[in-house]
């Protein structure tokens, strides 16, 4: 698919490409839609590198040192002169040098520096061999068998290079990536600036929690989830509360949303009901490239844009609100956040320990918790696979995902599971 088709075109003529089903869109042709319409954030800003975790990086890092910035001695032990152990076994101890000591020390042949792990290796000296592996005979040491050359020294830029390539820009940064930096003496960075998320549930019947619920309502449970995955990304959330399915209340909304933010987030109202009003709303104001999904849970999610803004229509069903979240939200966003090459975590192969019942024609993403005996991965579903079941996302720890064409699975067939650790 090229770039150059744009979003008007493709919602005024569908036709122009084979693989559009508005109708029953697979899940990879809409993770493709979805990239093809988003313009990545460019802004930035600096930040402390204290700061800086979970933030994208916004500028490539060069490094102006070498780490280590000396060699020095990866052991407590004793340096020395290799060849000058080729004439007798004993080395006569010259000198200590702790770790932080500056001065320019010199060993001649014959000798050894008694030295600390970070101690720099003195001039004149090209092997460290630790203390369990000498023995010390009052001032003197005995070697009773020659370590290779270099043995236990940590090399001058054996980590980073000068003027190498440290952190390429768009990456993610772990407590890894935020001690690499500091090691490089950077104490401030480019990231991009966060984006803004409006989001709003919709439904006559919603509920805010901490309210009375009267017999026939249902408490907003997609409000915390959808407001929970968004901080889990680092990204700046608009709550805009609960709209009733009201079509002039959700377009004042959606009016509101595209004004502050860099995308838009709603759940219910996108499927067939009397009361779904969402696909509606935006055809009006906007444009809806697709609004069904031929996944489970997860069916009625629509996406388009308002003006230039994206727009995720996810379901009310809160389970299938969360599935569509991480599988076709997270990744845009992350797009959008600035970050290159975020990918779903890896799916795994594991024992299935019950039957599935499944007819082809949507990929499902079942609810499982899987356990690791002897090096295999085995997985149970959760007993309740309903999209409105919520507490079957709480009791899995992982998702079991089947393909599109994939019939029912027996007892000790093997299928793809996609941890929630990395996902969630
Ligand atoms: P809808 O997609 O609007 O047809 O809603 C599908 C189902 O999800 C209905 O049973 C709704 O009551 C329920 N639902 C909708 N929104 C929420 C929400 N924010 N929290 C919990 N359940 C919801
Ligand atoms: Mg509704």
């Amino acid at each position: 698919m090229k770039k150059t088709i744009s979003l008007e075109n493709l919602v005024n003529d569908p036709g122009c490409l084979s693989e559009y089903d508005p109708n029953a869109m697979k899940i990879e042709v809409a993770r493709k839609y979805i990239h093809n319409f988003l313009k990545a954030n460019t802004k930035t800003e600096y930040v402390n590198t204290e700061d800086a975790l979970n933030r994208i990086l916004g500028e490539t890092i060069i490094s102006k040192i070498n780490v280590p910035n000396y060699n020095n001695s990866a052991m407590d032990g004793f340096a020395f002169n290799l060849d000058s152990l080729k004439e007798k076994n004993t080395l006569e101890i010259a000198t200590t040098i702790l770790a932080g000591n500056l001065s320019k020390h010199k060993i001649k042949p014959g000798f050894a520096a008694q030295v600390m792990t970070g101690s720099k290796i003195p001039n004149g000296t090209d092997t460290v061999l630790p203390f369990e592996l000498v023995k010390q005979e009052n001032d003197s040491i005995v070697v009773s068998k020659l370590p290779t050359k270099g043995a236990n020294i940590r090399k001058l830029g054996e980590d980073i290079k000068k003027n190498g390539d440290v952190l390429k820009k768009g990456v993610f940064l772990r407590p890894a990536e935020v001690g690499l930096i500091a090691s490089i003496g950077i104490s401030k960075i480019k990231v991009f600036k966060k984006i803004k998320v409006s989001f709003f549930s919709t439904g006559d019947e919603v509920v805010k929690a901490g309210h009375p619920i009267k017999s026939g309502q249902v408490y907003d449970s997609n409000h915390f989830t959808i407001q929970s995955m968004l901080k889990r990304i680092n990204v700046e959330c608009v709550d805009l509360g609960i709209i009733p399915d009201d079509k002039k209340l959700i377009e004042k909304t959606f009016k509101n949303a595209a004004k502050v933010s860099d995308a838009i987030i709603t759940t219910g109202g996108v499927s067939v009901g009397k009361a779904d009003f969402m696909k509606d709303v935006l055809k009006k104001l906007g444009k809806v490239l697709f609004w069904k999904l031929s996944i489970k849970p997860g069916r009625p999610m629509a996406y388009g844009a308002f003006k230039a803004t994206p727009y995720f229509g996810l379901p009310g069903n809160p389970v299938a609100a969360m599935i569509t979240f991480y599988q076709l939200v997270q990744p845009a966003l992350k797009y959008l956040m600035g970050q290159d090459n975020y990918k779903l975590p890896m799916l795994l192969k594991a024992k299935c320990v019950a039957p599935i019942s499944k007819r082809p024609g949507r990929m499902e993403f079942q609810r499982g918790f899987f356990t690791s005996k002897n090096g295999e991965l085995s997985v149970k579903p959760t007993p309740h696979q309903g999209s409105a079941i919520l507490s079957s996302m709480s009791k899995a720890n992982c998702l079991i995902v089947l393909d599109i064409d994939q019939k029912s699975i027996k007892v000790d067939d093997y299928v793809n599971i996609q941890l929630m650790e990395g996902l969630v």
